[in-house]
């Protein structure tokens, strides 16, 4: 059985963790080649190693790059190019929400400014890249491949709703229990959404189809080793429908969906994995 995205070429950034890693695991698995990005190579290679065990038929590769530059972006698509000839799906996905990222009268402009520099200016610069390698994708049918293709930006529920609540340890709420939201990563999560509707727009007839993932709050360590107590959990869990924070391999679900032809016709969306955190006024007793 031939997988749901079998042959095409894609590229992940921060493939090496989260997101990333179950993404890339998911479309290797899906019969993809795969180059692994990330700012942290030991995790990207580490990554490498799982697929080439899993999934010897695949070619695979990692890559250091930092997304917040440029040269290394357009060198990463580059690469991706060079081994597999073609690139069919960008996955935008490397993001951070920094330790002092905090609310608007504490954040330093440092802080905003590298949080825009990665979250936002390295989503755009993958959109670029990506869409003037996807036009010069060659037209194989026989085996699936067309020109064009999709560019996946990882976005945030946080980009929908507003909370008072931080997500992550922030500057002035150590503890976590204080008002604190995380300013800079909510609103550059906020100019992915916009950013990507646009450009969506913009390249809708070349083939080049662009959306959003807007994945909720995860079950990732990091979240987990900040929710540290059952009731730092149970003040976010309140407000969830199911009840639970999501997986990072349910967000890579949802992302091959959007990297197949099963969403041929879906282009400019924002696409939520959340549980339903998104659509809820009150959640189940
Ligand atoms: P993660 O921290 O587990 O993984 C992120 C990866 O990106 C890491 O491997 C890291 O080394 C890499 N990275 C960081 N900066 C980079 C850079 N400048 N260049 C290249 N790689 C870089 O995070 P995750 O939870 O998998 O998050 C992935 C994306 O999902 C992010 O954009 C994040 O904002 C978004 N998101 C996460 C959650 C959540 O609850 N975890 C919720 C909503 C959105």
């Amino acid at each position: 059985m031939p997988g749901r995205i079998q042959n095409k070429a894609a590229l992940i950034t921060g493939a090496g963790s989260g997101i990333g890693l179950e993404s890339a695991l998911l479309f290797a698995q899906e019969g993809a080649n795969v180059l692994l990005v990330d700012i942290n190579l030991a995790a990207a290679e580490k990554a490498l190693g799982l697929i080439e065990q899993r999934y010897p038929n695949v070619k695979a590769a990692a890559i250091k790059a930092d997304v917040g530059k440029e040269a290394d972006v357009k060198a990463a698509v580059d690469k991706a190019v060079e081994l597999f000839g073609r690139l069919d799906i960008m996955f935008n996905n490397a993001g951070i929400m920094h330790p002092e990222d905090d609310n608007a009268l504490n954040t330093e402009e440092r802080i905003w400014d590298l949080t825009m520099q990665i979250n936002v200016k390295g989503v755009w610069w993958g959109c670029k890249y990506a869409i003037l390698a996807m036009r010069k994708n060659p037209d194989d049918p026989a085996r699936g491949l067309h020109t064009g293709g999709s560019i996946i930006n990882t976005a945030s529920f946080v980009a929908l709703m507003g909370a008072a609540t931080p997500q992550l340890a922030c500057a002035s709420s150590p503890g976590g229990s204080a008002p604190g939201p995380v300013l800079p990563h909510t609103a550059s999560k906020g100019a992915v959404l916009a950013m990507t509707r646009e450009l969506a727009m913009v390249h809708a007839r070349e083939g080049i189809r662009i959306n959003s993932i807007c994945p909720g709050p995860l079950k990732t360590p990091l979240l987990m080793d900040f929710l540290d107590t059952q009731e730092k959990r149970d003040r976010r869990l309140v407000h969830l429908p199911m009840g639970r924070f999501g997986e990072a391999v349910e967000v890579a679900k949802g992302a091959l969906f959007l990297a197949s032809d099963d969403s041929s016709y879906m282009t400019g969306t924002d696409f939520k994995v959340d549980g339903g955190l998104t659509s809820c006024y009150v959640t189940p007793l």
